[in-house]
């Protein structure tokens, strides 16, 4: 069995990205810069921003932190969204999901324009994505790509389950994989909550990603031997015997599964770590124009 290291990775995907960013610089580009925007104090939310924001930094991006409180009201965000897509020193931004209830998430991402949507959320990116062409591929999924390109895992022919349907990571990681690309040629099922026999689905996996959101759902007997395991579950669960009183456990019981697995990734550690690096990468193109050219 072997790890896959997704911090390992990060690291040197972010040196790859600062060396492109310098050469990009001295030969007349713009320092590539991305905004976030996060409403409200959610721990989890404030934890990936800052992080998103870090890596910026070490990256050799610009990055600017717009902060609300969660009582902002729809109409406000609405014209934050506006001035950004409007300020041209900002190559793309980034709206931290969920938002409070009363505010209408869709109609928020339908107000980014696709030419600064690095999350690849807006339907203009997905569309564009389900027909391949040139697009922002969302972060989580490009992450995941990414990882198993590098660690050349192949993909083609292979029977792919994929575990939870959410438009950021289940729907696109399952239309990419199947997609006839260097990265895709795969058989894709995807299982959600009504799925039938969901078990004997990803038993017969030859590559299993796990998107649901329930700590340790997947299980040792639920898995091939040799089979590819992608956690993509963040969960926090009680432990109270640390100092934050809690911890994060994936939707993988990672224990048992990596004694059968030949590839796992481990939570935190893993695919989390990639996402953050997929959104530097889309930035990075944004700054070039290399997605939607002159935007
Ligand atoms: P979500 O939370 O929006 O939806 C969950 C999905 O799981 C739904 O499609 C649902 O049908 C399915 N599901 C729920 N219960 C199920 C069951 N018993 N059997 C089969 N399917 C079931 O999905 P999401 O936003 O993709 O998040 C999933 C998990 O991934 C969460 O833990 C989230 O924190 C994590 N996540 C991690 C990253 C990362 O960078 N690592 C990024 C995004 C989300």
């Amino acid at each position: 069995m072997k790890i896959i290291d997704g911090r390992s990775l990060a690291k040197e995907i972010k040196s790859e990205l600062k060396r492109e960013t310098q050469k990009f610089i001295k030969q007349g580009g713009k320092t590539p810069h991305l905004a976030a925007v996060l409403v409200g104090d959610d721990g989890a939310s404030q934890a990936y921003v800052r992080n998103k924001i870090k890596s910026c930094e070490r990256v050799g991006f610009e990055s600017t932190l717009i902060k609300k409180k969660s009582t902002i009201q729809e109409d406000e965000l609405l014209e934050i969204v506006d001035g950004l897509n409007k300020n041209e020193d900002i190559d793309g931004f980034i709206v931290q999901l969920p938002l409070p209830d009363h505010i209408d998430e869709s109609k928020v991402t339908l107000a980014i324009d696709p030419v600064k949507d690095v999350d690849g959320f807006h339907p203009m990116n997905l569309g564009r994505m389900v027909i391949g062409l040139p697009c922002y591929i969302p972060a989580t999924p490009l992450g995941m790509i990414t990882m198993m390109e590098r660690y050349n895992i192949k993909t083609e022919g292979k029977n792919v389950v994929v575990l939870g349907r959410s438009n950021i990571v289940g729907t696109p990681i399952s239309i990419l994989l199947s997609q006839k690309t260097k990265w895709g040629n795969a058989t894709v099922t995807l299982c959600h909550s009504r799925t039938k026999d969901l078990v004997s689905e990803v038993q017969r996996a030859d590559i299993i990603i796990a998107a649901i959101g329930i700590p340790r759902f997947v299980t040792s007997d639920m898995v091939k031997e040799g089979a590819v395991v992608i956690d993509v579950g963040i969960n926090r669960i009680d432990a109270p015997d640390t100092k934050k009183g809690y911890k994060l456990v994936g939707d993988v019981d990672f224990d048992e599964v990596a004694a059968k697995a030949s590839y796992i990734t481990p939570v935190p550690g893993g695919v989390g770590q990639m996402t953050v690096t997929s959104l530097l990468m889309n930035t990075l193109k944004a700054a070039r124009g290399e997605i939607y050219p002159g935007g």
